[in-house]
């Protein structure tokens, strides 16, 4: 596959599912979706937005919800399009084990989102977890900043995420550009530390010529294009990476390059 853009953060769920949760976490957020939430919706979207791979973040909104959830991921890595990610709950009893499933199942990274899994990033209950994952190389998203659904105080700012950084000995991927609506503390916390920044959700709701300056600061080799499919699309998205006046070797690396090489592809 020739490869031109790599989606590191886009959402969808089983066709049973996907108008329930779209409900909801519209409901909850206010946003308007842009795909139906389906695998099919988003491959569609991915056609006319010029994507060729997306990265599936699911999450593990409780215990029981690990397997499904697990599992969807994996069966959506039967299209050689699309990367599901594995998700754990970080209070589920199993959750050491289900880690071990994931790798099993051959998902290559996991998500977290701290808001919805009600924990601190640098809680130091996470040091089991952490080590478990660095053990078994999985790649490591964190939801970081502010989330539309609920209010402050976050759990995943550029000062918890810095020192989650030093439990983890794997990559790590800070969503939303290393923290959704934070990114002054983004630029004095995070730049420059040894982790990614995906820059989803960006076009329309941050401020953009402070975007540039986080990318100037932590440099095009540890920035992934995302987007939060079914939230943003890819073709707004991308008018951000445009925005920013990289020249061409730069925006590769950040449309996919940076991606292949860490997703092994
Ligand atoms: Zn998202």
């Amino acid at each position: 596959m020739i490869l031109h853009k790599i989606d590191f953060h886009t959402h969808c769920f089983p066709d049973s599912l996907a108008p329930r949760a779209l409900k909801s976490l519209g409901d909850c957020s206010g946003l308007i979706p842009e795909t139906d939430g389906t695998a099919d919706g988003l491959l569609k979207s991915m056609d006319s937005g010029g994507v060729d791979i997306s990265v599936v973040l699911g999450i593990a909104t409780n215990a029981r919800q690990q397997k499904s959830v697990n599992d969807f991921a994996a069966k959506l890595n039967e299209n050689e399009r699309l990367v599901g990610f594995g998700s754990v709950y970080p209070d589920a009893p199993d959750a050491l084990c289900e880690l071990e499933r994931i790798k099993a199942l051959g998902l290559k990274g996991v998500k977290f989102h701290p808001e919805y899994q009600e924990f601190y990033a640098d809680d130091e209950k996470m040091r089991p977890i952490y080590r478990k994952i660095s053990e078994l190389g999985l790649i490591t998203v964190f939801h970081a900043g502010a989330d539309y659904g609920f209010p402050a105080p976050y759990h995943c700012k550029p000062e918890h995420l810095k020192n989650a950084l030093k439990m983890l000995d794997t990559n790590v991927v800070a969503a939303h550009w290393g923290g959704l609506a934070l990114h002054e503390e983004v630029l004095d916390t995070l730049c420059g530390l040894p982790l990614y920044f995906d820059t989803s959700f960006a076009y329309g709701s941050t401020c953009l010529p402070m975007i540039r300056k986080i990318a100037e600061k932590h440099g095009a080799d540890k920035i992934l294009f995302g987007t939060d499919s079914p939230w943003h699309t890819p073709e707004k998205e991308s008018r951000v990476i445009e925005f920013l006046g990289l020249d061409t070797e730069e925006k590769e690396k950040i449309f996919y390059k940076n991606a292949a090489k860490l997703l092994d592809i």
